[in-house]
């Protein structure tokens, strides 16, 4: 099997030796890299993709194939997988992240594009041979695609998620083209159906948890909202939050998220993990009386554990009115944390009014916490001028070790970002804690770093 995807002339980079391959290769028609033959051989060119991909692939008959396959040559899968779809097509990028599942990320020209790779993908895995060809392999793929380099990372692995999720009841490869939800929902459609969205059940809810560093324990989790459109799929809540604000439908949003909340809390709480819940409160809520007294009314009628995230720009907006507000929230046992503190305005003067135990430091001075030089000063001081108010600092954005090394050298107490856990849902979650918990009771005593790889490495 022969040939390759079609591709200008002019770019053809004839001097790169070293992109130099053969075409015995399954998928190498479709896949991400563009080749063109020569005598016995193709040379690989750069061209610029317009898309970008990303895969989750899972064995679904993992559990039987290790009952034939036992346990050392099933958890060889995943990983013999890999091997073979980096020896075939060097330019997908590849992680395991499970014994039974795996991510896989590349560069395409459009959707169509990159689902015809994973559809080759799919026809290849038998070839694999595994237990002498004896044992068929089934799998499935949930696949997003969105437009351009600097398309929103965060929107296309939920979407590669929720794509997996439907291939669990559907067919085995789900395709979501982010692009279209792109082009076709402007401001003014989201306002006139954000009303509808939440009596029709297009909300839902993830959850991120917060990881005490010295405890070992996930402390708390943040609830953070999301809407699945009937037709534009998945819409990130840095598309709608503002546009509900502007519409007034902020207010009946976070209580309905509130509401939600507190059930989920219970949930957890009945499932042995009694840990507070965090929501985040948009700072124009915090002057709004009627708001207010809705919110205490439903929290004082639970006795759920529940906190509330604000951001100081929040305060400095109408900071009477919202200190009164926020000592109303922390008298009925919210909790309150300080969200995205050295992203606006901050005013010490508030700071220092305000009942909040928790201040977090804005995830734009962790993710470069180690490759620059000022970022880690002001983490730094501003862990120290927070101890000293007396507060637990977080810090979210947490995507690599060596920052988790760094964070819990400069006393930093709380830590979230993707190197624990992305945002997912409360089942996820709960598996999360029933693990955690496995964990804990099994490291006391020992540093985070002690802990294992596939602690911090979560997909
Ligand atoms: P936020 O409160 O600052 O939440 C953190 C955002 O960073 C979340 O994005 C989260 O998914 C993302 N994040 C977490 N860990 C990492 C990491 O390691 N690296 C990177 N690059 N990002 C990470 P998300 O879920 O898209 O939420 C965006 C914002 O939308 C939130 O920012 C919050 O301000 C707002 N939001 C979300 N849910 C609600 C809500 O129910 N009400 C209100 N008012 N705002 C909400
Ligand atoms: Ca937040
Ligand atoms: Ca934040």
């Amino acid at each position: 099997m022969k040939l390759v995807a079609p591709c200008p002339p002019a770019q053809i980079d004839e001097g790169s030796a070293a992109a130099i391959e053969h075409v015995d290769r399954p998928f190498a028609e479709t896949a991400p890299s563009c080749l063109i033959q020569g005598p016995g051989a193709v040379k690989k060119i750069a061209v610029p993709h317009r898309y970008r991909a990303l895969c989750l692939f899972e064995i679904t008959n993992f559990v039987i194939l290790r009952r034939h396959l036992g346990r050392e040559e099933a958890e060889r899968l995943i990983p013999s997988f890999i091997r073979v779809i980096a020896d075939q097509s060097p330019d997908i990028r590849l992680t395991a992240t499970g014994r039974a599942t795996a991510e896989l990320s590349f560069e395409c020209d459009d959707p169509e594009h990159a689902s015809r790779t994973v559809d080759l993908l799919r026809s290849c895995l038998p070839l694999m041979g595994v237990g002498g060809g004896s044992y068929p392999v089934s799998t499935r793929f949930g696949l997003a695609v969105a437009p351009g380099r600097n398309c929103d990372e965060l929107r296309l692995i939920e979407a590669a998620e929720a794509a997996l999720d439907e291939a669990r009841s559907q067919d085995p490869i789900v395709v979501r083209d982010l692009s279209c939800a792109e082009l076709a929902f402007d401001r003014l459609a989201m306002m006139r159906e954000l009303p509808r969205a939440i009596a029709r059940g297009e909300m839902f809810i993830h959850y991120q948890p917060k990881v005490h560093v010295r405890r070992q324990k996930v402390a708390s989790a943040e609830a953070l909202l999301r809407w699945h459109h009937p037709t534009h799929g998945l819409i990130a809540p840095g598309d709608f939050i503002g546009v509900a604000e502007e519409a007034g439908e902020i207010g009946a949003l976070t209580l309905w998220t509130m509401r939600r909340v507190i059930e989920d809390q219970k949930r957890l709480a009945a499932a042995g993990h009694d840990i507070p819940l965090f929501l985040n409160i948009s700072g124009m809520l915090l002057a709004d009386a009627a708001f207010v007294a809705e919110a205490c009314e439903i929290v004082s009628g639970s006795d759920a554990k529940l906190g509330f995230e604000i951001t100081e720009t929040a305060v400095i907006r109408d900071p009477e009115s919202a200190i009164r507000h926020l000592q109303n929230f922390a008298r009925i046992g919210v909790q309150l944390a300080i969200d995205d503190y050295g992203a606006g305005l901050s005013s010490l003067a508030y700071l220092k009014q305000l009942p909040a135990r928790e201040l977090k430091i804005d995830k734009m001075f962790v993710l470069q916490l180690t490759s620059s030089n000022r970022d880690p000063l002001i983490v730094r001081s501003t862990i120290d001028l927070a101890h000293a108010l007396e507060m637990e600092v977080t810090a979210e954005g947490v995507e690599t070790p060596s920052a988790l090394a760094l964070l819990s050298v400069m006393g930093c107490d709380m830590v979230q970002g993707f190197l624990i856990s992305r945002p997912v849902a409360l089942d996820a979650l709960l598996t999360f804690l029933h693990e955690d918990a496995h964990l804990t009771s099994g490291v006391g005593g020992l540093s985070p770093f002690a802990r294992p790889e596939s602690f911090w490495k979560r997909a």
